[in-house]
């Protein structure tokens, strides 16, 4: 899954929504600069490389479907938290549902996040489709909030007409990547010394039996 080799870096990435959203719109537009406006609806896992700080890193990126039905949705979910290390999940400004829907991704994510035992897993939500401010139904603070409360990156973009935005998005999450991978190697080194000061403890102990 996640592979730090040398000066070479792969992350999985998966981009999850409802239907409709702009999650294709936004891969495409990340990986080809280009806004098409029709996408069609098949699942894709796209590879990209990309030069971040003088090293390659490998992007998977998978354009997900999304699954009315949440008890087989958290199946799903369980195979996407094992293969992923990070998500995207998008909604439109103008969908309040598609809102909602986030929410109970982060819940869903968090959840089997827990029961599989994974560190932290990064999160960026992204409110999509800010060109149609003038249809919008959720506020930008209702976005920042959530992302504050779940303690995930939020950022608002359209896909349609900002490709820095979209660009931000995709970097924001690869940052995050990083960091997670640092404190989870911190970690082991921390757990390392415990291992081995209580080793050194055992030892003596039975040493003055
Ligand atoms: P998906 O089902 O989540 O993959 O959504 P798509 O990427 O197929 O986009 C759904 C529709 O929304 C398409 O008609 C896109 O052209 C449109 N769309 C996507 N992003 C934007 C955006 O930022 N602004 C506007 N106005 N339309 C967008
Ligand atoms: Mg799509």
């Amino acid at each position: 899954m996640t592979r730090l080799n040398g000066q070479r870096m792969d992350a999985n990435v998966v981009v999850l929504g409802t239907d409709n959203v702009g999650k294709s719109a936004l891969i495409v537009r990340f990986l080809t600069r280009r806004f098409i406006g029709e996408y069609g609806d098949i699942e894709f896992l796209y590879t990209h490389n990309v030069v971040v700080d003088g090293r390659v890193q490998t992007l998977n990126i998978w354009d997900a479907p999304y699954s009315q039905d949440l008890s087989s949705e958290s199946l799903m979910c369980e195979k996407r938290v094992q293969w992923a290390d990070g998500f995207v999940l998008v909604y439109s400004i103008c969908d309040r549902s598609s809102f909602n829907a986030v929410s109970r991704l982060i819940q869903i994510i968090k959840s089997t996040k827990d029961f599989l035992g994974f560190e932290k897993m990064p999160i960026i939500i992204v409110g999509n489709k800010r060109d149609l401010h003038h249809r919008r139904t959720v506020l930008s603070e209702e976005g920042r909030l959530l992302a504050l409360s779940a303690d995930c990156q939020f950022y608002e973009v359209s896909a349609a007409e900002n490709y820095h935005s979209v660009l931000m998005v995709f970097h924001g999450l690869m940052d995050r990547i990083r960091e997670s991978r640092v404190s989870v190697k911190k970690l082991a080194g921390i757990k390392g010394i415990v291992k081995s000061m209580s080793a050194v403890f055992t030892r003596r102990r039975t040493d003055s039996l």
